[in-house]
């Protein structure tokens, strides 16, 4: 195949838009919103192409959201200068992590995610001391994760776009958030045409 023809081809199967394949787009499901908290992903590059990636379905309905994309310190240089320790926790479940349940996070405004499968996420914690630096905590009570198209390491455990709709939602009470509708839209479109596709 000519590279020409090969580009056409990439250019029609993907939504321009959203980027999703064209028998995924999205695109008719997202109402953009906002919310007063800085929202930051920390995104592992193997999930970056990846096609079932929730942090990108969670940009395109919070385009606020800071995605940055690496392993190790060097490649998120300008987030780590930006973190001001005092009003920046990260979500990771770790030895010194807290169930968020049981605090109220007045000070808090920036929260941080890593975006990979858990053993690349516990690589992006292990690598990026910074981290560990900031006040960490983990879900004790989660909503029953609903991402059908991925594999959970464990019951109890969310995606990227579940675990950012649970915080959002936490701290706004009066937002509706569109995320789960929208994530349950996405989840449908893939089953749809490729139901045994699990990574
Ligand atoms: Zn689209």
């Amino acid at each position: 195949m000519l590279v020409s023809s090969l580009l056409i081809t990439l250019v029609r199967e993907y939504c321009q838009n959203c980027h999703y394949p064209i028998k995924t787009c999205l695109c008719e499901h997202i109402q953009p919103f906002e919310v007063p908290q800085k929202l930051v992903v920390l995104q592992h590059p193997s999930e970056t192409n990846n096609a079932k990636n929730s942090a990108r379905l969670v940009k395109l309905c919070l385009p606020q959201t800071e995605i940055y994309v690496g392993e190790n310190e060097g490649d998120f240089a300008d987030i780590i200068q930006q973190v001001d320790t005092a009003h920046c926790a990260v979500l990771f479940p770790s030895r010194g992590s807290k169930a968020i349940e049981k605090h109220i996070l007045k000070r808090i405004d920036t929260f941080i995610f890593i975006d990979a499968t858990w053993r690349k996420a516990l690589k992006v914690w292990c690598l990026n001391p910074w981290l560990h630096q900031l006040p960490a905590f983990h879900f004790e009570s989660p909503p029953a994760g609903q991402y059908p198209i991925r594999k959970a390491p464990q019951p109890g455990y969310l995606s990227t776009l579940e675990a950012i709709n649970y915080i959002i939602s936490r701290e706004n009470p009066e937002l509706k958030t569109p995320l789960i509708r929208v994530f349950h839209y996405f989840n449908q479109q893939f089953l749809s045409f490729r139901p045994d596709n699990q990574d």
